[in-house]
């Protein structure tokens, strides 16, 4: 038996409460991630790109209406530092299928039962699940995902959704520093698009969610290291 079943999902995406089926195999996921990172690496392609085209073809039971999650948008004031700790070149297209499973299928499992998934965000008549406003790309380009005006669900706290940017770096940086192009391009994005926001009140993922080590254990300083949030803040 294979772990992703194509033809079970396929008619799966199709029923209205299909996100209830996606914990347990997002559990599955996480326990082959623990036994084999290689065979969960490939797990994950297999069961994005299958969502990805499934998205891209309509097949997925969405809400053309629901929660006007934009309604709660605040003043930008905070902004929070990702990484999306995937290999560059992520597509927004495959983004918005990753997040689709992990973000908002075990949200709607969890708290909307019986509601279609909706995310209050449409690109040319289709909804988006992006979390992040910026992704920056490894040769310092920022790319632009969600416009100021709608929420990301990023932080894993609500409030600070509601009034923060999220900028995520498109690569994985568990155990690297970002090269000098990137870090700049973020604080000339900051300073050139958010100047109202304070140092103060930029932070890394981690520092809202500590459950994540988001955007990774090298962006803050200790003892013996001085973190890239310091040099990023410097640059600002
Ligand atoms: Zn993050």
């Amino acid at each position: 038996m294979p772990l992703f079943d194509p033809a079970f999902w396929k008619n799966k995406l199709r029923e209205p409460r299909w996100y209830e089926a996606v914990p347990p195999l997002l559990a599955v996921m996480e326990i082959e991630s623990r036994r084999d990172r290689a065979a969960a690496a490939k797990l994950k392609e297999e069961i994005y790109s299958f969502v990805e085209q499934q998205l891209a073809s309509g097949e997925v039971a969405l809400g053309q209406t629901g929660k006007a999650w934009d309604a709660a948008r605040a003043p930008i004031d905070t902004i929070v530092i990702h990484h999306t700790s995937l290999p560059p070149g992520l597509t927004p297209a495959r983004l918005s299928a990753i997040e689709l499973m992990r973000l908002y299928a075990p949200a709607y499992a969890k708290n909307y039962a019986g509601e279609l998934v909706y995310s209050d965000h449409w690109r040319e008549e289709k909804l988006v699940f992006w979390p992040y406003h910026w992704l920056i790309r490894t040769d310092g380009t920022a790319e632009r995902l969600l416009l100021d005006q709608e929420v990301g669900w990023q932080a894993g706290d609500w409030a600070i959704n509601c009034r923060s940017v999220a900028i995520a770096i498109d690569d994985d940086h568990e155990a690297s520093v970002p090269a000098p192009a990137v870090l700049s391009a973020i604080a000339k994005l900051i300073r050139e698009q958010y100047p109202q926001v304070s140092k103060e009140r930029i932070f890394g993922h981690r520092e809202i969610n500590p459950k994540t080590s988001c955007p990774s254990d090298l962006f803050l300083s200790s003892f013996d290291h001085q973190g890239w949030k310091e040099k990023l803040l410097e640059m600002i």
